[in-house]
């Protein structure tokens, strides 16, 4: 049976009503880049289970680590103790981040990195004695997580405002980068970011951003100039640059991490989603040491957090095999590769006329739509073609897992586009 009857009845699923009109398929094994469903179905997985795993699935270098460090302890406390797995993953961290990034913070799922990172931010200014620095600057279209403040930070249309606004923190928007990556930079683009620096920046503690790609808020691709002009501003008015690669680190839009495209440093970056390879949830807040001295030298001493599955001794051990694994190999010539693969095998889409674009950075593929898909409509069609994708809104996208084949890549991508071909006005809300 391809979905189960307790799950429809008991579980919720992300962004679902309880039994809501979009079945939930059910998946006994995974391996490498195929999704096996309970009848035996294979599917190519084109999401990575959202950026996650770039490895694949199954993979036994990842299992071994896992195996290993079961074998020792799955967890202990992070207060006061400390182990080999959290020790060996930060030093590892460090030689990769932008320099000079040296102070870690492992946080437990994306959206505790960022509001780990907005924690910093505030305590760090206030500490300099400027608790009026409280509020944070972010722009429009962006995705930071799911919790309260991360939410406060995502975009307010497609995220959550309407339904939360009003239990939400007021932030400080501008408008998303106009300038597409690629495209003839246009000095226009930061004009907005000047107009709020000049006028808001005496209540700024930080101003978060995705790097170059915009991911769950609109799959945008932006000029890394931009980034270089936040950056300058954010220095010039003390405001602090918080970077969410969460989904953009580990090579996934051809650099390790997207803020190379620009060459910058944020003040905190935040790391999540591939960091175990997708084994299981772990992130990182990672800031400089003179920043979080600062931090220590406020009221009350110390920052103040400190979940209790803090640097998970098991994912730290993932984590740490699933980052090397990627530094042996060849990761950026197979980014390389998908995004060569993406940028042919869906340029097709573009002629159709449920196409507005089609967009391609590393790993990563865009066809936006004319209008928003209705999910339950397509689900069936997305099995005959043997791909697993999961569009929201107008946007059918992929980032598969980095070791896809260049005969999967063109079966993922072919699908794709034999998908969208196929879809009528009663596919879409109009
Ligand atoms: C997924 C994501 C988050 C939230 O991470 P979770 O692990 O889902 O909490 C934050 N920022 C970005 C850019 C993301 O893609």
């Amino acid at each position: 049976m391809l979905t189960d009857p307790f799950d429809r009845e008991h579980l919720w699923h992300p962004y679902s009503a309880l039994d809501g009109p979009v079945p939930v398929l059910k998946v006994t094994r995974a391996e490498g880049v195929l999704l096996e469903l309970a009848d035996g179905t294979r599917l190519i997985d084109g999401m990575a289970s959202w950026w996650c795993a770039i490895h694949g699935y199954n993979h036994p270098a990842l299992n071994q680590a896992a195996i290993d460090q079961l074998g020792r302890m799955a967890h202990v406390m992070f207060g006061g103790l400390t182990h080999e797995p959290a020790i060996a993953l930060g030093k590892q961290l460090l030689a990769i981040v932008p320099q000079p990034l040296d102070a870690i913070f492992y946080a437990d799922s994306g959206s505790v990195a960022v509001e780990v990172a907005l924690k910093m931010a505030i305590q760090y200014q206030h500490a300099r004695g400027l608790p009026g620095k409280c509020n944070i600057a972010t722009t429009r279209s962006g995705y930071h997580g799911d919790t309260w403040n991360a939410m406060s930070v995502c975009d307010p249309v497609t995220g959550m405002h309407g339904l939360f606004g009003a239990a939400l923190p007021t932030r400080r928007f501008v408008p998303a980068p106009a300038t597409p990556f690629g495209g003839q930079w246009d000095a226009a683009d930061i004009v907005p970011l000047e107009r709020l620096f000049a006028e808001h920046a005496g209540e700024l503690a930080a101003f978060i951003i995705e790097p170059v790609v915009q991911g769950a808020g609109g799959m945008r691709f932006y000029h890394p100039q931009y980034l270089r002009e936040l950056a300058r501003l954010c220095r010039e008015h003390e405001v602090l640059l918080v970077c969410d690669e969460i989904a953009t680190g580990f090579g996934r839009s051809g650099r390790l991490f997207a803020c190379e495209h620009a060459g910058i440093t944020p003040d905190i970056l935040c790391i999540g989603k591939a960091l175990t390879g997708g084994y299981m949830t772990l992130a990182a807040t990672i800031t400089r040491r003179e920043i979080a001295e600062v931090i220590a030298s406020g009221e009350p001493g110390v920052f103040m957090h400190g979940p209790t599955f803090m640097a998970n001794p098991l994912a730290c051990a993932v984590a740490l095999a699933s980052t090397r694994l990627l530094l042996a190999g060849d990761w950026q010539g197979n980014v390389q590769r998908i995004e060569r693969g993406l940028r042919e095998r869906l340029a097709p889409a573009r002629a159709l006329p449920q196409v507005r674009d089609v967009r391609v950075l590393g790993a990563i593929g865009v066809v936006e739509l004319t209008a928003p898909l209705r999910l339950e409509r397509i689900q069936r069609r997305m099995l005959e073609q043997g791909i697993w994708i999961r569009p929201f809104g107008r946007l059918v996208y992929v980032m598969p897992p980095y070791v896809i084949d260049d005969g999967q890549l063109q079966r993922l991508c072919d699908g794709m586009v034999a998908l969208v071909a196929g879809l009528h006005a009663e596919d879409m809300r109009q």
